[in-house]
């Protein structure tokens, strides 16, 4: 089960924890990545028995980059996800969803090696599953995300 806490009040971030918590272990999204290999040789059984299991809440608050211009979108530590408040103002939901999804990851224990999108990097399980779900809501619930 998942539990997360939106304490930003940020609407567009509780329409992605509303899509999140009602997709993320439908089956056909799970079968979407069966046949995929990721980097981090996490086997398909372990991400499914991950998923399944129970994690403790988090809660999602903002952060105030040091840097007005930093490029860090959201960060995860200690069962809190923390977004960047500057830029999740224009960001679209489709892409605050990619994220939670991708720092849930985290939560859920995958990493990746550094904060750059390298080609490993993009085939690790935060930046490949967050990556699949985004599409698989574009594509099968665009309604879900006006
Ligand atoms: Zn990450």
């Amino acid at each position: 089960m998942l539990n997360i806490i939106n304490n930003t009040g940020n609407p567009k971030i509780d329409k992605a924890i509303s899509i999140l918590s009602k997709h993320y272990l439908d089956q056909a999204f799970l079968q979407s990545f069966k046949d995929i290999t990721f980097s981090c040789h996490s086997p398909y059984t372990s991400i499914i028995n991950t998923m399944n299991s129970n994690h403790p809440a988090i809660h999602v608050n903002y952060f105030t980059p040091h840097w007005l211009f930093s490029k860090a979108i959201a960060k995860y530590s200690n069962n809190e996800i923390l977004f960047n408040r500057f830029p999740i103002r224009t960001s679209p939901v489709c892409d605050i969803l990619e994220t939670l999804f991708h720092e849930l990851c985290h939560h859920w224990g995958f990493v990746h090696v550094s904060n750059y999108q390298t080609p490993y990097n993009l085939d690790t399980v935060p930046y490949k599953l967050s990556s699949l779900f985004k599409s698989y809501i574009i594509s099968s619930f665009p309604l879900e995300l006006l």
